[in-house]
């Protein structure tokens, strides 16, 4: 009988253009495969709430998936990876452990203490790359060092495009080992909240290989086509919604880049291929937010500019309250809290005009909302939240200029023309007439009445934008 080999399941929770997995599944030995809750080495940046209940669906789809390709059922285990890697690979007497590499500063650390481990044991190890199409080692400026603007990164990735995998077509499948392998029951991994909060995203979301695959598909169809037109938009269904999936890996960016470039060449140049290479273009940003990452481990809780490290930045928990409940009188600001807090995930035109009210007009730490989305995010993200949060704050590498402050009234207006997205998130003000939807403090008292306990700003727009601009001012006299 030939020595079983333990496939370890990360951001990569599919069997599809699964490089490890298929690295794996070659040697010919029985593959059991194994996944890791690992609350231990991620510190303060262990999984949040809704992160948790996705991980929970996406783990029965999967051992469902291996299941009926013939594999060992998957072994689930909690705790310090290393010391239940080592655990598993002696209970199975295994021979070899394969896996695709993540790149948290906190999991290089923890990767590189178990490679050597098991090596050290005489077990082999081999890891592949899956999670972004480059590796952020890979892209390096013309004097070899890293990138700190997109627009030369996402030259540089396109000039070598032709280096991007195609996604691998081969079928995984493997024979059972001797030996069965106990591990724990999805309930014990304790995923699911006490609390049922979770009822709107189940009816938003389809976890798992299969509901990314057919999100994907859906979105060719009826979305890219139009999604620079549409994108900013978030009353309209005009983005991929792929951001959850492509974060616990149950779509390669590699599929999406290989699926819309060949709908791209199947529909010739023009307004299609105009539209879809728009969207392929966000798979570079995030690429680019973890380039950022590997470079700078302390990103998501530093400035990456450094002038920034004497901002006043606030923390006032009784005003960020009122921004994680939606409840700052700004219909657009609180139909995304609540849309966040619903579905797990917000329109990426909401997060910005979110983010901005937050550090700008609130003038609340960039860590505060930072921490709110990794909670309440299913596509929270290590590279991607940071990123995001730090662009929006300003200190971070190619961000919005600090003193371009959003006006959440003229953002509404302009990308929620009708109050759509508004209305649907914040029914308080679904009676309300088209003129006074973005701003119902100006509502006069006959129609404000019809109005249900929806709260008056929480500041004024002009003073606020002042106050931040001084603050701007002062840090950069600090610095
Ligand atoms: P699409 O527009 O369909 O784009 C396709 C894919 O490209 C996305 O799924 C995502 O993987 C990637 N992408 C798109 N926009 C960005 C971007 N600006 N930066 C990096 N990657 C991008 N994205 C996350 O995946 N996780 C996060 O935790 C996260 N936090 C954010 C916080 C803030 C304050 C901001 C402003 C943005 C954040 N983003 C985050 C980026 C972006 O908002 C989401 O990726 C996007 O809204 C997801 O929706 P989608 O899949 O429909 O995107």
């Amino acid at each position: 009988m030939k020595t079983p080999i333990i496939f370890w399941f990360r951001s990569d929770l599919r069997l599809a253009d699964n490089p490890g997995l298929v690295a794996a599944c070659a040697t010919g030995n029985p593959v059991i495969p194994v996944y890791i809750l690992d609350d231990e080495n991620p510190g303060i940046w262990k999984m949040g709430g809704a992160s948790r209940w996705w991980l929970h669906q996406s783990l029965k789809a999967l051992d469902q998936s291996l299941q009926d390709r013939g594999f060992h059922p998957l072994v689930l285990l909690k705790g310090d990876a290393e010391k239940e890697i080592t655990k598993v690979v002696s209970e199975a007497s295994a021979s070899d452990v394969f896996w695709n590499r993540c790149y948290e500063p906190w999991a290089i650390k923890r990767d590189t203490a178990i490679k050597d481990t098991l090596k050290k044991k005489g077990i082999a190890v081999e890891s592949s790359a899956a999670y972004l199409l480059f590796e952020p080692w890979l892209v390096k400026n013309k004097t070899g060092g890293s990138y700190k603007v997109f627009t030369p990164f996402y030259k540089t990735c396109l000039e070598n495009a032709a280096m991007i995998r195609k996604p691998i077509s081969t079928k995984v499948k493997s024979t059972l080992p001797a030996k069965k392998i106990k591990g724990l029951k999805l309930a014990d991994l304790d995923l699911m909240p006490k609390i049922k909060w979770y009822k709107g995203m189940q009816e938003f979301w389809q976890p798992g290989e299969a509901g990314a695959q057919a999100r994907l598909q859906e979105f060719l169809e009826d979305g890219v086509g139009q999604y620079k037109a549409q994108r900013d938009l978030p009353a309209v269904d005009g983005v991929s919604r792929l951001s959850p999936h492509l974060h616990f890996g149950e779509i390669s960016p590699h599929q999406i880049w290989a699926t819309a470039n060949h709908k791209i060449d199947a529909e010739g140049s023009g307004s299609f291929a105009n539209h879809a290479e728009g969207f392929l273009r966000q798979l570079f940003w995030r690429d680019f937010s973890w380039h950022l990452l590997y470079h700078d481990p302390e990103f998501p809780e530093q400035p990456w500019n450094k002038q920034f490290a004497k901002f006043k930045w606030q923390w006032d928990e009784e005003v960020t309250e009122k921004w994680r409940r939606g409840m700052t009188g700004y219909p657009i600001v609180d139909a995304g809290m609540r849309q966040l807090w619903q579905t797990g995930w917000m329109h990426n035109r909401v997060r910005m005009i979110v983010g901005s009210f937050l550090v700008k007009n609130l003038l609340q730490h960039w860590r505060a909302g930072e921490d709110w989305f990794w909670d309440t995010l299913v596509d929270a993200d290590l590279g991607n939240n940071a990123a995001g949060w730090q662009w929006i704050a300003g200190c971070g590498a190619d961000a919005a200029p600090y003193f371009r402050i959003f006006n959440p009234v003229t953002q509404s207006k302009k990308f929620d023309p009708d109050g759509e997205y508004i209305k649907t998130y914040v029914p308080e003000l679904a009676d309300l007439p088209t003129e006074f939807i973005h701003t119902p403090w100006e509502a006069p008292p006959l129609i404000a009445k019809t109005i249900k306990s929806y709260p008056s700003p929480v500041v004024d727009l002009a003073a606020s934008r002042d106050r931040a601009l001084e603050a701007y001012a002062a840090s950069k006299t600090a610095a």
